[in-house]
């Protein structure tokens, strides 16, 4: 069992007044809160072992990049990587998901086929879009049911020969779907085709396990599980880091330069052009291993319980339905009310302290969908509490009142 009072004693940020009442903070789908102790790593960082890695001899130099390595193979263990050269420092899954998708410019051809789903968050719909535009492939989009699950019939029925790349989000930033990426990725392999998940927001709330799922990219985030901003790792199989082509060119990256040619660099030095984000991959590190003290089996059975307790209480409340009725879910509900502008709502509520995200949650498709301009997305984390989710659907009822 977890001690919350403790864990939320660790976040600095949760102890605050916004608008004059205590924060209730139900934006973790946009980003997480940080603990002091990955605040204070970044600050050690600059304070004690700054200088640019893989470059001097001198002793800073060198602590510096040990301490960047060391950090690479703890997101290696955590996400059961094969060899830590699969492992790349990004700024982000849209880095991630961009840089997979320059690679297979050089590899697509007219009449390929590109697979994404109808869940994803536009960072996994629009660098496809652009890739297919470059390259003649079609874009063919995975469909979901009411319930916000993916149609695997639909799916079965997409695949075929030409089917070159599969893409879908681990979970649902919009609607906080689990999806069965697992089944997805083995029947995409037995058509050929490479798989890229969307692990954003997955992390968070599970330990991804690249070997076990076969995926041949995993995407993910620091800042949504609990890391700095600008940071994020790609997981990439190493036959297919070897077959792509460099997404940047740089410093860092190259074995010889001459004007006539450029060697590149082995993995993973060959797409990690230029200084990265030094202090932030060796804080990630920090955050995975908060998150691993915390321990996944506890997040997960604590935010299951928020899960249910708040999907309860809100249907309390008369006109309100949600989005994302699968069975399979992490903690986010996404709801509207009868006749209300899901934006008037967050409005109301963020003057009584509660922050939530109200629009399409860069899913525009998803509302599509469903017909409607957007929703109210409250997404918990294990920092959160049932008190908290009372003060909610109080604030909530209180906006619905005043605005009916
Ligand atoms: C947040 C998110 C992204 C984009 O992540 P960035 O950190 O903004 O690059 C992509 N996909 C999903 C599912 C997300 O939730």
């Amino acid at each position: 069992m977890l001690d919350i009072q403790k864990i939320r004693a660790e976040f600095p940020i949760l102890s605050q007044k916004v608008n004059g009442k205590p924060l209730v903070y139900f934006d973790n789908g946009a980003t997480s809160q940080k603990p002091q102790l990955v605040i204070d790593a970044e600050v050690k960082y600059y304070q004690e072992i700054n200088a640019n890695i893989h470059r001097g001899v001198h002793t800073l130099s060198q602590l510096a990049t040990d301490a960047y390595e060391v950090s690479r193979g703890k997101v290696q263990q955590h996400i059961n990587a094969k060899f830590a050269h699969e492992v790349l420092f990004t700024s982000g899954t849209t880095f991630g998901i961009n840089l997979v998708t320059n690679g297979f410019a050089s590899i697509l051809k007219p009449g390929d086929e590109v697979i994404v789903s109808s869940l994803e968050h536009h960072s996994n719909i629009v660098p496809w879009q652009m890739l297919c535009e470059k390259t003649g492939a079609t874009l063919k989009v995975i469909p979901m049911n009411e319930d916000g699950e993916l149609m695997m019939e639909a799916f079965d029925a997409l695949l075929s020969e030409k089917t070159k790349v599969v893409t879908v989000n681990h979970i649902s930033n919009a609607l906080g779907i689990i999806n069965p990426v697992k089944d997805i990725i083995a029947k995409a392999h037995a058509v050929g085709a490479a798989v890229l998940i969307d692990g954003a927001q997955a992390v968070p709330h599970l330990k991804p396990d690249v070997q076990d799922l076969d995926c041949d990219f995993y995407a993910f985030s620091g800042h949504k599980m609990c890391g700095p901003t600008g940071t994020g790792i790609l997981y990439g199989k190493e036959e297919w880091l070897n077959k792509l082509p460099p997404y940047q060119g740089g410093g860092e990256m190259i074995k010889e330069v001459t004007f006539e040619k450029t060697t590149y660099a082995d993995l993973p030095h060959k797409f990690e052009a230029g200084t990265p984000n030094i202090a932030g991959g060796i804080v990630l590190g920090t955050a995975i291993d908060y998150l691993n003290s915390v321990g996944f089996e506890n997040i997960q059975q604590y935010e299951n319980e928020l899960l249910e307790y708040a999907t309860k209480r809100l249907l309390e409340i008369e006109g309100l339905r949600i989005y994302g009725t699968g069975k399979n879910k992490a903690s986010v509900v996404s709801f509207n009310i009868d006749g209300i502008h899901p934006y008037d709502i967050g409005s109301i509520i963020d003057k009584l302290g509660i922050a939530v995200r109200t629009g399409h949650h860069c899913a525009q498709p998803i509302m599509t969908f469903f017909c409607i301009p957007g929703t109210i997305r409250a997404s918990f984390s294990f920092y959160n509490t049932k008190e908290e989710i009372d003060q909610m659907v109080d604030a909530v009822k209180k906006a619905q009142t005043m605005l009916s």
